[in-house]
């Protein structure tokens, strides 16, 4: 597998480009604020009546409807959430787009499980960061950069995956490293990743420990900074120097402890849980799930998302927070209403 990094990637097809990012949450923030400080021209295109409109009026970046906005630009990055994108494909895109437009994605969810079938005159590429919108703008100002997967599904114009990689290298990519991959790879590995480790796996382990502790009678103080608090520590270790960095700072009893009890909880029946959960991945089940509670509005999501978020390891926290007021950045969603 090949990495690139700016040194080795040319940006200049981008340069005449009319970019047009729909879209002010997490990724489109980030995108247009990255596009525009790398020197190019970019846009955001927002909802008819969108409240963002007022808070980019004092930014620095030109937005527009999305209608209007779309119908000259070159390339069109899609930002919205990936329920959303059919149906602003199908009133305003499809319909305004010139022919031999770019049309990008950050996730290949609507490509790859036919949710958007593009107009075959233009070309689809992908830009997926390994990493939160937030953390693509704050790492870009910061002088680094948030490694990028690429990968084309169509090229009318024969140089999409040039403007693909151009892309990533201007929203920051390219300090950290970009690698080409498919459609489906990126979905596949990308769903599989939050589903079973990163998101999924962690907050059950996470919340399983916190509720062992407190049902043996520690205290829910204890358990919160056992359970969760101390996670970021560990987690940043890994992340410098991988598991045996993390090993070499823990204590011998802490590493000791790590590799003899760690496999008693993932054993092989949970591996085979992850192999069924990539399964569902693969087959379309997820994916058909998902869209059908969207369609269902969110029932089974919103009735989950209450009920987890009133879990005493919540309330706890807030708590011991508010104590660590250094601990808390400014509100994430500060940079993304609309
Ligand atoms: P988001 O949830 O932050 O929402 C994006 C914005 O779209 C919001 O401001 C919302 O108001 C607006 N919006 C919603 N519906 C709309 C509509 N019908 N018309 C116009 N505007 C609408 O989205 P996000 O998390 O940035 O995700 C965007 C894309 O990036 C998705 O494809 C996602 O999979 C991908 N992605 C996200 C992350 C991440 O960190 N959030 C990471 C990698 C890839
Ligand atoms: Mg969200
Ligand atoms: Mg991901
Ligand atoms: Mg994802
Ligand atoms: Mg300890
Ligand atoms: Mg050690």
């Amino acid at each position: 597998m090949q990495v690139q990094y700016d040194s080795s990637i040319n940006t200049e097809v981008l340069k005449d480009k009319k970019i047009v990012v729909i879209g002010y949450g997490s990724q489109g923030y980030a995108h247009s604020n990255n596009l525009k400080d790398s020197g190019f021209d970019v846009k955001v295109a927002l909802r008819k009546g969108s409240k963002t409109f007022s808070k980019l009026e004092h930014s620095n970046l030109p937005s527009a409807e999305l209608e209007e906005a779309v119908k000259d630009a070159d390339l069109v990055m899609l930002l919205l959430p990936d329920e959303n994108q059919p149906d602003v494909y199908r009133q305003y895109l499809e319909p305004h787009l010139k022919p031999g437009a770019s049309l990008g994605f950050a996730h290949g969810f609507n490509i790859h499980f036919n949710q958007i079938k593009p107009r075959e005159d233009l070309n689809v590429f992908m830009v997926a960061p390994k990493g939160p919108g937030h953390t693509v703008r704050s790492t870009y100002t910061e002088g680094s950069g948030v490694p990028c997967l690429v990968a084309v599904h169509q090229d009318v114009t024969g140089d999409t995956k040039e403007l693909a990689y151009a892309y990533a290298s201007a929203i920051g990519g390219g300090r950290a490293g970009v690698i080409e991959t498919s459609f489906k790879e990126e979905t596949e590995t990308d769903l599989f990743g939050e589903q079973a480790v990163l998101c999924g796996g962690v907050t059950a382990l996470v919340q399983a420990g916190f509720e062992t502790l407190t049902e043996a009678g520690y205290s829910p103080e204890m358990a919160y900074f056992e359970c969760l608090h101390e996670l970021k520590l560990i987690v940043d270790l890994m992340y410098e120097g991988g598991i045996n960095t993390m090993r070499y700072s823990i204590s011998n009893t802490a590493e000791y402890g790590d590799l003899t009890r760690g496999n008693r909880l993932i054993t092989d029946d949970t591996k085979q849980a992850m192999k069924s959960i990539l399964s569902e991945i693969q087959s379309g089940q997820f994916a058909k799930e998902y869209v059908d509670d969207c369609r269902n509005n969110y029932q089974k999501l919103h009735q989950l998302r209450d009920s987890h978020s009133k879990h005493q390891i919540e309330t706890v926290g807030e708590k011991l927070r508010d104590m660590m007021p250094w601990i808390k950045k400014k509100p994430l969603v500060d940079q993304a209403i609309n």
